[in-house]
This record gives structure tokens, sequence and C-alpha cells, in this order.
């Protein structure tokens, strides 16, 4: 009597589902590799060296959001954070760290806030829809709204939008906010915070009239943006 096989046990099969995914991303990355090097044979070797990037881009995770693609920078000109909603928490460790490094170590000269029209994170806050844990995460987002109540239209899909615009605007108030731009501009460094939003539905981002490069900026140019968001027509 032979012995039988057993059946595969269905945690192999997706093992191996997922190789075969990676091993396609990992010719793509070969390949990828190959291309840059042919067209610039020093690319790689330069990026050897330390990085010095310009900007620091806050964004949001969204797979429909890639940072550098978007605005067109190469590897080692973008230095990047980001997490589900482009929040900066004053708290976040991981983010002050990301700003801190950018700020008092990379010296980069601009901090882009940038925030997105459909966003997961604003949808289920506004929809208020239970999502697990995500849900203490995006609480900041409710105390936006509440924060700006009289500002939001009263349909979903406007509120979707205004939302997303003024989470920018106070995410660039936050970033303004913190020990860390507020002692570089003390210090007479040279760094400007702005705050974009990018339409997933055409790839173009938009001012939303907040740029501010000394902390006496701060407050009016907050008042100006907030003007110009809750003026212009809700987008997307
Ligand atoms: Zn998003």
């Amino acid at each position: 009597m032979g012995l039988e096989t057993p059946p595969e046990a269905p945690d192999l099969k997706d093992r191996r589902t997922t190789v075969s995914h990676l091993n396609e991303l990992l010719d793509n990355n070969r390949a990828w590799a190959k291309r840059r090097a042919h067209d610039d044979p020093e690319f790689f070797a330069r990026l050897t060296h330390q990085q010095t990037p310009e900007y620091l881009w806050i964004g949001c995770s969204d797979s429909r959001v890639p940072a550098n693609e978007i605005v067109g920078l190469l590897p080692g000109e973008l230095f990047v954070h980001r997490n589900v909603a482009n929040l900066v928490v004053h708290t976040d460790l991981n983010c002050l760290s990301v700003l801190q490094y950018a700020v008092d170590v990379l010296r980069v000269r601009h901090i882009i806030l940038c925030g997105h029209y459909r966003c997961g994170g604003v949808t289920a806050a506004v929809q208020q829809r239970p999502l697990g844990l995500i849900d203490n995460w995006l609480r900041h987002l409710e105390d936006i709204a509440t924060k700006h109540a009289p500002h939001l239209p009263t349909d979903e899909s406007g509120r979707i939008a205004r939302l997303g615009e003024l989470n920018v605007l106070e995410q660039a108030l936050n970033t303004c906010r913190t020990t860390i731009v507020q002692d570089a501009w003390r210090r007479g460094q040279d760094l400007r915070v702005h705050g974009v939003i990018y339409d997933i539905a055409d790839g173009l981002l938009q001012e939303i009239g907040f740029g501010a490069g000394r902390d006496e900026d701060v407050m009016p140019m907050y008042e100006r943006a907030l003007e110009f968001i809750t003026q212009r027509e809700t987008s997307s």
C-alpha cells in the first residue's frame, strides 16, 4: 500500500502565488535598474553618496498618489513621508522624526503637504464607516470636520472634497507649528511650507493658497487659504 500524497496545505499554495508575484516585481526592478544605468551610467554611483533633496513630501499612503512620479523627481530628489490621509499629528514620533531629519540634517528648503481628492481616509471619516483600528487615526479628520462644520457642503461628495482641502490646510498649519519648523525659522533657516492637493481624475496638483516661509506669515496665510478654499467651487 503506497503512501497517499497528503493534500497540499492551502497556505503553501498561497505562498507560491505570492512568490511568483514577487518574482514579477523583482524582474521589473532589474529591468528598471538596467534602463536607468543605461540612460545615465553614473546614476547609482552618485546616489551612493549623501542624498541632498530640496523637498520633503508629506502625502497620503494611497497607491494612486506616487510622490516622485507625479512631480517628475528622481530618486535622491524628494524625501518622503506618507501615512493614511497625510496627517501631521503632534505626537506622531514617526512623522516628527522624518520632519526633524529632513529639516535639521538634510536641510530641505521646501515641505510639501499634499492631500488628494477621493481619499479613502477622508471618505471613511465623512461616512463614519467603521473600519477598525484606523478609525482612531481618522478621528483627527473628524475633528477637522467639526472645526469647519459651517464650511462643509451638505452633499456627501462635496463634503469629501472640501474636507480633503481643509485637511491639507490644517496639516500644513500643524507642520508650521512643530518645534522643528519653529526652531528652523527662529535660526533664520530658509524653509517654506506649502499645501497642495492632487486630483486622481486628471493627475494635476493644485495649490490651496498656503505657503509660509516664516512664523509671522503662518496665520495670515492660513486665513487667506481658508477663504480661498471655502469660496471656490468644490472639485471632484
Ligand atoms: Zn488618501
